[in-house]
């Protein structure tokens, strides 16, 4: 098996943790860790602050220690992400990133007006102004651009996007396996797109494995943006404090033990 295997857990402290983020996060262990014996580092996400608070962050240490997964870097606790890890610190180098992106243009179309129209931006060569409008990229590729469209890269609260920022860590961390939800396929299309204008090959050369997303009892699909209407019963820590174990966690994602988990 080869040893040099490293992936991540890199969960948005924005809300609570729920279930959803917990198969996510023991998929990743069992596929990097019990599978191809790799190294796990944790990223917390905390690029869009406006919806940060460090119950969220202290949230993400208590489910990584619940659910009993071995993290080989990354922050050790609440301090030390603040400290040393917050991707607030790396806003320059975020943006020196950007800077090498060609293609990228400046628009000032706001979301309503985009639901209905095509960008015009484009031909207008707008200069960026914080709290004015937003860096986009401007998208070649068909299949792409049908999806995401022209992605924002640099947000107009003067914060750099989600695509970007995750992008430019992987490629820092040196990560060589990417295991996401599969209602991230097309944020990794566009964040490859992305790594192939920057001439990258950490990203380029990653191996990607998206998992099919669980059902919540409605059976709804669990997704990063489902997690504002969560009930309870899906919260991470309201389920800790009613004293469920990883076992009977297990049991909701419908198998049968932890041992029928990791040889699934
Ligand atoms: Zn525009």
């Amino acid at each position: 098996m080869n040893q040099s295997i490293k992936s991540r857990i890199a969960p948005t402290p924005s809300g609570f943790l729920h279930l959803g983020n917990a198969y996510n996060f023991l998929v990743i262990y069992r596929e990097t860790v019990v599978r191809r014996q790799g190294k796990l580092h944790l990223r917390i996400d905390d690029s869009d602050s406006t919806r940060v608070r460090d119950e969220y962050i202290q949230d993400i240490f208590d489910t990584i220690n619940w659910l009993n997964i071995p993290i080989n870097s990354g922050p050790k606790d609440l301090q030390d992400f603040k400290k040393h890890f917050s991707q607030l610190l790396k806003k320059d180098h975020y943006k020196a990133a950007l800077e090498k992106v060609p293609g990228t243009f400046v628009c000032d179309c706001s979301r309503a007006f985009l639901k209905d129209n095509s960008c015009p931006c484009l031909k207008k060569k707008l200069i960026y102004k914080p709290g004015e409008n937003a860096i986009r990229l401007s998208v070649q590729d068909s299949e792409i651009k049908k999806k995401m469209g022209d992605f924002v890269l640099w947000r107009k609260d003067d914060l750099p996007s989600y695509q970007l920022v995750s992008l430019i860590d992987d490629i820092d961390e040196n990560i060589n396996l990417i295991i996401r939800g599969d209602d991230l396929v097309d944020s990794t299309k566009a964040q490859f797109l992305l790594a192939e204008l920057l001439n990258d090959k950490v990203f380029t050369s990653c191996s990607f494995l998206h998992h099919p997303l669980i059902k919540s009892e409605a059976g709804e699909k669990i997704s990063k943006s489902q997690s504002e209407k969560n009930s309870s019963s899906m919260i991470l820590k309201e389920l800790r404090r009613d004293g469920t174990t990883r076992e009977d966690l297990i049991k909701k994602f419908g198998f049968n033990s932890f041992e029928d988990f990791l040889n699934a």
